[in-house]
């Protein structure tokens, strides 16, 4: 049996006759059968779904089969079954009035990841629909609303009416997921996190996939971040990550297509909510910086692509850059800002965004080439200085972060300003400055640079891109 998560799997010829056969589907004998590393029948998987929504299967037995899984893997049948069982445990967003093709973008998420505010606008500038259903800051990493609310008054809480009308009128919308959309996957993500059976890629698959799913668009673009700063570090966890979450897409009819990006160290000059708000609109402006631009294209190229708008990887790149020059993805996104009731000026005035009493460089405590930005410690430390939360009750301060001045391969002297610092708490600075220096490594030595873009993935296979 193929296996989804690279561990050893005891083949069915290791079972007895009785676990491999039993058709009854009781909770016992599904946990037995997925610990011996059997296929689970789909109505084995439909009981479990049901089951563990409707309130019958307790949290132990539902922790057990998550750890079966997160040991034997699934293979893509298995995979594509639990998917389609969680997302008909709620609503689904049909998107059938609006006519033109409709595609998601997804990230895995990272630290200075704004690519939505810029994709999403440049996209729609070539007639496709993006429609995005986002998140918070989760650990190190930044979250889409919580960076859309450090524009005054941009509500991310829409109805469906709502989404569906700002998609038609704009060509864009991003907003928070109700509680209808996937209830499996809340209440599955929840005791994942508490079984250390979150790491498991056919359940983030499932996760992910299954809310992706909910909305009704042509295709799905997923951006599958690898390094120090990404949920997955490792390349080939990245690389399976995203090879499963397409082969799910293209079961369940979408296109799909997944691009391995880097975030071994943080992607553009801003970290922190309304600094990647500035530098999206910077962006727009024609001024973002180079690595956020490269990702920015290949995840448009392959928008366009999923859309059917373009054939070639590079061609839809070069349509993407003349499209930018234009001046229209400006204009989609303050339409946008005010289509969720904040006020557009901000992209002009800067000043209208909330500002930090305290700012201050980090300066390089040696001189040679900068060889490392650990992207995990210095998402880490933004939420230190309120640019995240630590529980998901705290407030966030939206003017803290960083904007770098120097990223990985440039050369600095000793006290050349490598960050600029902003926040509003003061009592935090000392320690943020102490994690800052651990985190990044000053070499003698020239760096091999790694490629922005590792790989695109879709249903023929992995492309290597290395740009
Ligand atoms: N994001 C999700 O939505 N689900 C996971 O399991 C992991 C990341």
């Amino acid at each position: 049996m193929a296996n989804m998560n690279g561990t050893n799997v005891q083949t069915k010829e290791n079972v007895s006759e009785k676990e491999k056969t039993n058709p009854k589907c009781n909770m016992y004998e599904i946990i037995t059968k997925k610990r011996n590393g059997c296929e689970l029948s789909p109505e084995e998987i439909l009981f479990f779904v049901k089951g563990y929504v409707g309130g019958e299967i307790p949290d132990y037995q539902a922790s057990a089969l998550l750890m079966a899984i997160y040991f034997q893997g699934m293979n893509k049948q298995e995979l594509t079954c639990l998917t389609q069982n969680m997302l008909a445990s709620g609503d689904s967003i049909s998107l059938d009035g609006i006519r033109g093709k409709k595609i998601d973008k997804h990230s895995t998420g990272g630290v200075g990841d704004k690519i939505s505010f810029i994709v999403s606008p440049l996209v729609a500038a070539c007639g496709i629909y993006v429609p995005m259903l986002s998140g918070r800051s989760l650990g190190h990493t930044g979250g889409t609303l919580d960076k859309l609310e450090s524009i005054p008054n941009f509500d991310v809480f829409l109805t469906a009416d709502q989404f569906q009308s700002i998609l038609n009128d704009v060509g864009m919308v991003i907003c928070g997921q109700t509680e209808n959309i996937v209830p499996a996957d809340r209440k599955l993500y929840a005791l994942r996190d508490a079984t250390a059976t979150v790491e498991s890629i056919p359940l983030i698959t499932a996760s992910i996939m299954s809310k992706k799913l909910a909305i009704g668009t042509d295709g799905i673009v997923l951006d599958v971040k690898t390094g120090s700063g990404a949920f997955m570090r490792r390349e080939e966890d990245s690389v399976t990550l995203c090879k499963t979450m397409v082969e799910v897409g293209e079961e369940s009819g979408r296109t799909t297509i997944g691009l391995i990006t880097d975030m071994d160290q943080p992607l553009g000059n801003a970290v922190g909510n309304s600094l990647e708000i500035i530098e999206s609109i910077e962006a727009l402006k024609g001024s973002g910086p180079i690595d956020l631009m490269t990702v920015t294209f290949g995840l448009g190229a392959a928008m366009l692509m999923a859309a059917g708008a373009a054939d070639d990887f590079w061609k839809a790149h070069k349509k993407l850059k003349q499209v930018l020059a234009s001046g229209k993805p400006l204009e989609i996104f303050k339409k946008f800002i005010a289509a969720h009731g904040g006020d557009p000026a901000i992209c002009d005035n800067y000043s209208l965004l909330p500002q930090s009493k305290y700012i201050l460089d980090f300066c390089a405590p040696g001189s040679g080439i900068i060889s490392k930005i650990n992207a995990y410690e210095v998402g880490m430390t933004a939420v230190d200085i309120g640019a995240g939360r630590r529980k998901k009750e705290d407030a966030i301060d939206h003017s803290a972060g960083f904007v770098f001045r120097k990223k990985v391969g440039d050369l600095v002297k000793a006290g050349d300003p490598i960050l600029t610092l902003y926040t509003n708490r003061n009592e935090t600075i000392p320690d943020a400055l102490a994690r800052l220096e651990k985190a990044t490594e000053i070499s003698k030595q020239k760096i091999i640079k790694r490629p922005l873009i590792h790989y695109l993935i879709d249903k023929d296979g992995i492309h290597p891109t290395r740009v």
